[in-house]
């Protein structure tokens, strides 16, 4: 049994997540249980909900740059290989 530090109520061990090695504790679980570690998952992604993966038009002009680098450079990769050729024979 454990006592959460969230929730205050004591819990059997299957209800805390296990420690992992950046998050260690002496019984090797983690202090709040499964359920107030989820809804702190859970608060954490509403209050920062744009702390997700690139927009649209972030890859989309990503997308663009490489584009435009490839029309500008078009022998670079053909040169590359020539260039390596006989140290990668
Ligand atoms: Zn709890």
């Amino acid at each position: 049994m454990k006592t959460c530090n969230r929730c205050e109520e004591a819990k059997p061990d299957d209800e805390f997540y296990k420690a992992t090695a950046a998050y260690k504790t002496k019984d090797g679980l983690r202090n709040p249980c499964k359920k107030c570690s989820r809804k702190d998952a859970k608060e954490r992604y509403i209050a920062n909900p744009r702390k997700k993966k690139s927009t649209a038009s972030q890859r989309k002009s990503r997308r663009e740059y490489a584009r435009k680098w490839r029309l500008k450079n078009p022998g670079y990769y053909a040169d590359w290989f020539k260039n390596h050729k006989e140290t990668h024979a």
